[in-house]
């Protein structure tokens, strides 16, 4: 395969000098999910740096006689502080010809890998980013919710749900809108407030919603509630991180969508009204 012969000649071009480091993207968590050019990657790294939320069937791929690093980064424990991580990057580019920084979901999306970057860019390190399947994809699928119908919602917002020190700064009221759905990433913890705050601004109580929890991996769990219930349904059903959040009316068409059969079996607390037959075309 052409590519294949260039990624291995750019590799070995890169050899006499400084590394490349790239920035990877693992996608959501089940390994068939992973880019093409994500697995060749791992396969011919010599050092891989990862995070907390790339799982056991991803780092399979890696290389036997590459050097892996854990990093960390759950909630509140972080193994390796942010400035601990650039400098082991740099480190790394220094000692190696190919360094793979290995983030779950997509590297741009609420994973720090832009600061990686800036890093890099400033200590004159080249590097390359490889896209991922982000989380709100990957498990939105995996959860049979379209994040996007033309019946019910014409955009999709990404939005953090880490709320600093306790308070709300997101943007609520364009966060609490109808015709749009909303996917709330590390948003476990403030979820009861998160849904306090979007009907104080003006959805609906019975507005559907979901959380995810180990979205696209054998033991994906869900529940589908409404904003006025889900907090309470999530805390029963004793979901944990790592969980994301979906709101939107769309939220209703996983009850006939639905497909993927995970070992753990579903936890739906369905109390979302069914959409009208209509609707659903
Ligand atoms: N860069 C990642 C997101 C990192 S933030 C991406 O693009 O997906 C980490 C948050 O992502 C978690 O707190 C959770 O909200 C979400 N997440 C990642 N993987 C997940 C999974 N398999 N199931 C549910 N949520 C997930």
């Amino acid at each position: 395969m052409n590519s294949f012969v260039d990624l291995k000649s750019m590799l070995s071009a890169s050899r006499a000098s400084c590394g490349t480091v790239y920035l990877v993207g693992a996608g959501p968590g089940d390994p068939d999910l992973l880019t093409l050019r994500a697995a060749r990657l791992l396969a011919q790294a010599d050092a891989v740096v990862y995070d907390h939320l790339v799982g056991a069937d991803v780092l399979e791929l890696v290389a036997p006689h590459a050097q892996r690093i854990y990093v960390g980064k759950e909630r509140a424990k972080h193994t390796l502080q942010q400035e601990g991580i650039n400098t082991l990057l740099v480190r790394l580019a220094r000692e190696h010809a190919c360094v793979v920084r290995l983030k779950g979901g997509d590297p741009f999306v609420f994973g720090r890998g832009g600061e990686e970057l800036q890093v890099l860019a400033a200590e004159g390190v080249p590097f390359e980013v490889v896209p991922g399947v982000t989380a709100g994809c990957g498990v939105a699928a995996y959860a049979g919710i379209p994040l996007t119908h033309r019946d019910h919602a014409q955009s999709c917002l990404f939005v953090t749900g880490h709320l600093k020190d306790g308070s709300c700064d997101l943007d609520w009221p364009a966060i609490a809108r109808r015709r749009q759905t909303v996917v709330i990433y590390m948003g476990l913890a403030g979820l009861a407030t998160i849904c306090e705050r979007l009907i104080a601004h003006g959805l609906p109580p019975d507005w559907p919603a979901a959380v995810v929890e180990q979205g696209t991996l054998v033991d994906q769990r869900v529940v589908t509630a409404t904003l006025a219930t889900l907090a309470e349904a999530v805390d029963n059903a004793g979901l944990e991180s790592p969980c994301l959040t979906i709101v939107g009316e769309v939220v209703r068409l996983r009850d006939q969508l639905a497909w993927f059969e995970p070992r753990a079996g579903v936890t739906a607390t369905t109390e979302t009204r069914p959409l009208p037959v209509a609707a659903l075309s």
